[in-house]
């Protein structure tokens, strides 16, 4: 008989792991509540998939997630792929920030071992609760040979989207995640996995070994915004910031001379856009030095750039935000 598949669960918190007063309540429960054991508890059945090994990392909403949290997961992500007798490793996370999570897990674990998020946006005390099912997909996608050399994979809602890709696109209801145009989807059926691609999965493994990473923040750039903004990034020590631009990553005029202080400081920027899809492109008439998002939303372009300046490789960055 073959050997079962051992997968390491690592909970994270979530509204996968939330519980509220009453069956029918989808808004204002507490997430994070629950461990490892209990969601397993959910669904006994998952035992005859796979031999689970579970721990809880954080408890935690993901609202509250930040980047020192991301290495602390990471580390231990690495660790659990390089134990031999585990076959892949699924994280449970609350939906808000896992686009970001999932994105730094991808660009530093070094692993052909499926490594694999799921979420929920119901809780777990709710009628038709979606959590136990996306962890049921997300332990089988974890234990299918199909789906090793993707890199880290997002299973939820009957989908499997690549961890570069996925982003929450809506605030409620199931099929809250989807993915950029022209992204690489998968289904959660291991017989048939679909269209996913593997994008420098592994390619930021150096920095893992950061005590912290380099502080980036993000400026939504509104109509009229004060590229007083900017002034105070730079002057708060910031590395580096993206820019969240109207349509194709347009630079008011207005910030122009902002941008210009902020990299004769030594910062780098990002133009990124506001717009949901579509890639940023370089535009010759502004400052070569201003890097362009490429596909990526201001969200994991800033997961990016972090990673780039950790490994003290600013243009690293470019080939990371290459549009597919
Ligand atoms: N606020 C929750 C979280 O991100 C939402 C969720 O999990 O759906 O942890």
């Amino acid at each position: 008989m073959p050997r079962q598949p051992v997968i390491a669960l690592v909970a994270t918190g979530g509204t996968i792991a939330g519980t509220a007063d009453t069956p029918g309540a989808v808004t204002g429960y507490t997430a994070g509540v629950l461990g490892a054991e209990a969601l397993l508890a959910a669904f006994p059945g998952l035992g005859e998939i796979a031999a689970l090994r579970a721990e809880t990392l954080f408890s935690l909403d993901s609202k509250d997630m930040a980047p020192a949290h991301w290495l602390a997961l990471a580390q231990r992500v690495q660790a659990l792929a390089d134990d031999p007798a585990v076959d892949g490793v699924v994280i449970t996370h609350g939906t808000d920030t896992l686009e970001e999570s999932a994105f730094f897990v991808h660009l530093t674990v070094a692993t052909a071992k499926p490594v694999v998020f799921t979420a929920a946006m119901r809780p777990a005390t709710a009628l038709s609760a979606d959590g136990p099912m996306n962890l049921l997909a997300a332990v089988r996608v974890a234990a299918a040979p199909a789906f090793h050399g993707l890199g880290t994979l997002v299973a939820i809602n009957d989908r499997v989207y690549a961890a570069r890709d996925v982003q929450k696109q809506r605030t409620h209801g199931l099929d809250a995640f989807g993915a950029g145009e022209g992204a690489a989807v998968g289904r959660s059926d291991p017989a048939r996995p679909g269209l996913l691609v593997n994008r420098d999965g592994g390619s930021c493994a150096a920095a893992l070994a950061s005590a912290a990473l380099p502080a980036v923040e993000v400026l939504y750039v509104a109509a009229g915004a004060s590229p007083a903004l900017l002034d105070a990034v730079r002057g708060s020590g910031a590395a580096g910031a993206v820019l969240a631009f109207p349509g194709n990553g347009s630079v008011p005029e207005a910030w122009k001379p902002a941008i210009d202080a902020a990299l004769h400081a030594g910062m780098v920027l990002v133009r990124a856009s506001r717009v949901p899809a579509g890639p940023v492109g370089h535009d010759t008439r502004l400052p070569a030095s201003l890097l362009s998002a490429g596909d990526l939303p201001p969200s994991k372009a800033r997961v990016a750039l972090m990673l780039a300046l950790a490994c003290d490789r600013p243009q690293r960055f470019c080939t990371l935000a290459a549009p597919h």
